[in-house]
């Protein structure tokens, strides 16, 4: 099994943290913080402009959740996930 990709949401998050520690540390003029920005700018396009949104805390972004019973031709019941469905 392969390791999941990790998803734009948490490398935004790490990009954001990492510009800002170089801008609070003066650090701003360097290819690292200019790479940094780069690939936020190039998360934030693929995802229409937009910083990714953070996954659901409750189903991870599926939308749904594992009821944890089987219908009588034996596939998962999957329910809707409160969280998400409140909005
Ligand atoms: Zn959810």
């Amino acid at each position: 099994m392969t390791a999941p990709l990790r998803n734009d949401s948490d490398r935004y998050k790490e990009l954001q943290t990492l510009l800002a520690n170089l801008l609070h540390t003066g650090q701003k003029d360097t290819h690292e913080f200019k790479t940094a920005w780069q690939e936020s700018e190039a998360i934030k396009n693929r995802n229409g402009g937009m910083p990714p949104a953070e996954p659901c805390p409750t189903c991870g972004g599926e939308g749904g959740l594992d009821s944890g019973g089987v219908t009588p031709w034996g596939s998962p019941i999957s329910i809707p996930c409160p969280s998400c469905s409140a909005k």
